[in-house]
Parts: C-alpha cells; sequence; structure tokens
C-alpha cells in the first residue's frame, strides 16, 4: 500500500462502486480525501469500496442515489457536507451507454442516457456549485468521451450526452473562475471496464489497431488524470478537455 497523505479536503465521487468512479474513490482516498461516493444499485460493490477507502485511513460516505434524481443528489451533498464536512473536489462519473443505430433508437434509451449522463452531471455540479462559491473555491472533474470529442456511429445519443459535458464544463469554468472554481473535463478513450466487457472480440480487437498504444487504458490511468486536476498542482487550468485515450483515432 503506498503512503497516504494528511487530509486534503472532502471530494464527492459519482458511480463511485465501480470502474473509472472506483479507482478515482481510491486514488483520492490514498492522495488524503474523505470520500462521499454514489452508485445507483450494487451494493456489495459499494460495500468494498467502502472498505478500502477506511483501510486507507480515510472517512467515507455512500449513498445509494440515483443521479437522474435532484432530490436523492441534493441530500446526498447537504448529508456528505454535514458528516465529512465542506465538499473541496467533485468528479461525476455516473455514465451508461445503450448503443444503437439512430434509425432504430428506442426512446427510452435516448432518455436514459441523456438523463444519466447529461442531467447527473448538472445535478451534482449545481448541488455543490453553491456551497463553493460561498467558500470562494472547488474543483470540479467531469467524464466525457473521446466519443463525445469525435462522435461515434451507433452512440448518437451518448455522444450527445458527453459533448454536453463538454459544452457544460467549459461554460461553468468561465462562470466559476472568479469564485476560485475550477472545472475541466476528461475525455478517456477505451478503458477497461464493465463498460466496455460487452464488446465482441472481433470489436475490441478493430479498437486496438486504432489506438497507437495497443491496448485499452486501465481506470487508474484516468484516476490520476482526474486526481492532478483536481490538486493544486493544477491551480492555473480550467475549462479544458483532456484525452486519455492511448492515441486513438476515431
Ligand atoms: P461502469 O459501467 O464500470 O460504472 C458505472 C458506475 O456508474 C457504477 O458505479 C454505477 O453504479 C454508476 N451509475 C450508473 N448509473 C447511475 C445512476 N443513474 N446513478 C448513480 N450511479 C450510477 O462505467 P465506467 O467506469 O466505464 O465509466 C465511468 C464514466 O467514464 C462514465 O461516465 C463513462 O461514460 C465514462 N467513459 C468510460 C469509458 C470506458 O471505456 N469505460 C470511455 C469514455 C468515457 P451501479 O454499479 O450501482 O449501477
Amino acid at each position: 500500500m503506498s503512503e497516504v497523505n494528511e487530509n486534503t479536503g472532502v471530494a464527492l465521487v459519482t458511480g463511485g462502486s465501480r470502474g473509472i468512479g472506483r479507482s478515482v474513490v481510491e486514488r483520492l482516498a490514498r492522495d488524503g480525501y474523505d470520500i462521499g461516493f454514489c452508485y445507483r444499485a450494487d451494493e456489495q460493490a459499494a460495500a468494498l469500496v467502502e472498505k478500502e477507502v477506511r483501510a486507507l485511513g480515510r472517512r467515507v460516505l455512500s449513498r445509494r442515489v440515483d443521479v437522474t434524481d435532484r432530490t436523492q443528489i441534493r441530500e446526498f451533498v447537504a448529508t456528505a457536507e454535514d458528516e465529512l464536512g465542506p465538499v473541496t473536489a467533485a468528479v461525476t462519473s455516473a455514465g451508461i451507454t445503450r448503443d444503437s443505430p439512430l434509425a432504430l433508437m428506442p426512446d427510452e434509451d435516448w432518455d436514459a442516457v441523456l438523463r444519466t449522463n447529461l442531467d447527473g452531471t448538472y445535478n451534482l455540479c449545481r448541488a455543490v456549485a453553491f456551497p463553493m462559491i460561498k467558500r470562494g473555491g472547488g474543483a470540479l472533474v467531469t467524464l466525457s468521451s473521446i466519443a463525445g470529442v469525435a462522435g461515434n456511429a451507433g452512440q448518437t445519443n451518448y455522444s450527445a450526452s458527453k459533448s454536453g459535458i463538454i459544452g457544460f464544463t467549459r461554460s461553468l469554468a468561465k462562470e466559476g473562475g472568479r469564485y476560485g472554481i475550477r472545472a475541466n473535463a476528461v475525455a478517456p478513450g477505451m478503458i477497461d471496464t464493465d463498460m466496455t466487457s460487452v464488446l465482441t472480440e472481433k470489436a475490441s480487437k478493430d479498437m486496438i489497431r486504432r489506438i497507437p498504444l495497443k491496448r485499452f487504458g486501465r481506470p487508474e490511468e484516468v484516476a490520476s488524470l482526474v486526481a492532478y486536476l483536481l490538486s493544486p498542482e493544477a491551480s492555473y487550468i480550467t475549462g479544458q478537455v483532456f484525452q486519455v485515450d492511448g492515441g486513438i483515432e476515431l
């Protein structure tokens, strides 16, 4: 186990029970943050993550909260502030895919992806923005995707949500700068999580052909960028979109 830093603040992470969100939680705990994270359904996975954070000597609050539900998100933020203290950092990692060609897209798949990915990002950032403004600072990282930068066939819903997150984050950075709030987006390429495990072997191989580094990324490789962007090391960086994608060409 690597060395744990002194307390660096309180970080909230949506979708912290699995995949990239889980790696972000673990990395931030190691960096000295107390952690509040939420997830939608998988209580067992969340319990494991809680245990890991405690083992690193940090406080943790986990809640089963659907990011599409504004009331639940507001209660989550209020509880985290009560129990852990002022929130200094937030990461919106909760996200889903429901892929299909546009001509065959079920309306409910369009709605579910936009509500979870885009509204979910708004819901958390909206809930933390006011307390951060009042206290004069904070750092936010949103999870976009290379599909939101370049577009991807079969993912009009997902790409729209992830492009929306980029516009949202750039605008938030412009608004928040005067209050000491920084906001940046991270746009991962193909990362090895449950989300990409549904790809067929052929689809994975086709993707790897387009990646100069010739492999999918690991969630920790996204988490290290997120941790950097939240840290004082990145104190003059805001409103940017950072691809962590092995150089993929879509
Ligand atoms: P995973 O599917 O591995 O994990 C998703 C996480 O989000 C889980 O913790 C899940 O909780 C949670 N979640 C999903 N829906 C909700 C909801 N409505 N409310 C609260 N929590 C929710 O995804 P990844 O880690 O792969 O992806 C994380 C983020 O990174 C997403 O925004 C994704 O779009 C983005 N991304 C991922 C890429 C990849 O290749 N993996 C590439 C580019 C971007 P539960 O388990 O309880 O359902």
